[in-house]
C-alpha cells in the first residue's frame, strides 16, 4: 500500500548515526520518520559498558545510551516505525521506501544510517559472549585487556592494526590465521612480525570458544595442515574478519564500493541529490559510536540546508 503523504525526510536506521540525525532533523521541524530495522538501537545494544562516548566519565551501558538517544529524538518530534526497509526507488522524486510489511512511504529526502555488521565465525555461544571476552572492536575493547592474553582472528590490514593496538595493553597477542601468509600490506606485515608481543598461529582456525560463567577463558584451535587440535587459554578473543554493510535494499540505486559500503563525498553526500548517508554504512575505517553520531549530525545539517535551497 502506498501512503499519499510525502515526508520531508526519512531516516533508515536507529543506531547512533540515525538517532543523532533524528535529533537534528527534529529540532529543525522536519518531523523525521525513522525505520528502526532488525536491530533497534543498533550495534551498541549488543555490548555491555561503553567507556569512550564523551559525557559519561564512569562509562554507560550500550543499551542505556541508545535508549537515551531515542528519548531525545522522540522529545523533538521524531516518529519511529518498527520496520525494516527492503527496497528503495531513488530514480525519481519523491523517493519511494518500501518496508517488509509491503508499505510504500514517499519522501523528499533520505538519510541512510543502516550501519554494518561485524562478520562472525558462527561458533556456538558467540552472541552471548560479546562483551564477556569476545569482541569485534579492538579500539573499543583493547583497553580491557591490560596484562592479559588475547587471541585474534584475521589476516588483513585491520587484523594486524588491531593486533598491534592490543599489544599496548595485553602481555601477549596470538594471531590465528587460516593460511601461512597474510593478506595484509607489506608494511603492516613487517610491523606485526617485528612486534615481540605478537605470535602467529598459521594454517589454523578457531573451532570452539571455551567459557565459564564469567566469560571466555579459552579457544580450541585446529590446524588445517596437520589436523591437530589444541585447547589454548585466553582472556579475550577478537574477530577482525571484516564487516558487512546493510545496503542490500539499495542495490542499483546508490553508488556502493566493492565491499557494499555507500560511497560518500564531501561528508554525507551520495551520488543522488537529496540522499545522504552517515555512520558505519559509509565508513569502513573509524566504526565508532561517536564518529557515527558526528556524521549523523553532518547529514542532518546538510539535508536541512539542501531543503532550504530546493
Ligand atoms: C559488540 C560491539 C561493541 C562496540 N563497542 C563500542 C564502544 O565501546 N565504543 C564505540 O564508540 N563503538 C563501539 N562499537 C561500534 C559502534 O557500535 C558502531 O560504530 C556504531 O553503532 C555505528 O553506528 P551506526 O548508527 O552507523 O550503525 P548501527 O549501530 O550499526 O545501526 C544501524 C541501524 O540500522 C538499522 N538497519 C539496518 N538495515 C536496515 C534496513 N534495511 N531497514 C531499516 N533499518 C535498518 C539497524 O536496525 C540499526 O538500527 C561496538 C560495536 C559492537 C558490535
Amino acid at each position: 500500500m502506498e501512503s499519499k503523504n510525502i515526508h520531508k525526510t526519512i531516516i533508515v536506521g536507529s543506531g547512533p548515526a540515525g538517532f543523532t540525525a533524528a535529533i537534528y532533523c527534529g529540532r529543525a521541524n522536519l518531523n523525521p520518520l525513522i525505520f528502526e530495522g532488525h536491530q533497534p538501537g543498533g550495534q551498541l545494544t549488543m555490548t555491555t559498558m561503553v567507556e569512550n562516548f564523551p559525557g559519561y566519565p564512569e562509562g554507560v551501558m550500550g543499551s542505556e545510551l541508545m535508549e537515551k538517544m531515542k528519548q531525545q529524538a522522540l522529545h523533538f518530534g521524531a516518529t519511529f516505525v518498527a520496520e525494516t526497509v527492503v527496497e528503495a526507488d531513488l530514480k525519481s522524486k519523491p523517493f519511494k521506501i518500501i518496508t517488509q510489511d509491503g508499505q510504500t512511504y514517499l519522501t523528499e529526502t533520505l538519510i541512510i544510517a543502516s550501519g554494518a555488521n561485524a562478520k562472525f565465525l558462527n561458533l556456538e555461544s558467540e552472541k552471548e559472549l560479546i562483551g564477556r571476552g569476545l569482541s569485534t572492536c579492538a579500539t573499543c575493547d583493547g583497553f580491557f585487556y591490560r596484562n592479559k592474553i588475547v587471541h585474534i582472528v584475521g589476516g588483513g590490514d585491520t587484523a594486524l592494526e588491531d593486533a598491534i593496538f592490543i599489544t599496548k595493553f595485553a602481555k601477549k597477542v596470538y594471531l590465528v590465521h587460516r593460511r601461512d601468509e597474510l593478506r595484509a600490506s607489506k608494511i603492516m606485515r613487517e610491523k606485526a612480525k617485528s612486534n615481540p608481543k605478537i605470535e602467529f598461529i598459521w594454517n589454523s582456525v578457531i573451532t570452539k570458544i571455551l567459557h565459564d560463567d564469567s566469560g571466555v577463558n579459552g579457544v580450541t584451535v585446529s590446524n588445517l595442515k596437520n589436523g591437530t587440535t589444541e585447547n589454548r587459554n585466553t582472556d579475550g578473543l577478537f574477530y577482525a574478519i571484516g564487516h558487512t554493510p546493510n545496503t542490500s535494499f539499495l542495490k542499483g540505486q546508490v553508488d556502493l564500493d566493492d565491499q557494499g559500503f555507500i560511497k560518500t563525498n564531501n561528508g554525507p553526500y551520495t551520488n543522488i541529490e537529496g540522499v545522504f548517508a552517515c555512520g558505519d554504512v559509509q565508513d569502513s575505517y573509524y566504526r565508532q559510536a561517536i564518529t557515527a553520531a558526528g556524521s549523523g549530525a553532518m547529514a542532518a545539517i546538510t539535508l536541512e540546508r539542501f531543503l532550504e535551497q530546493h
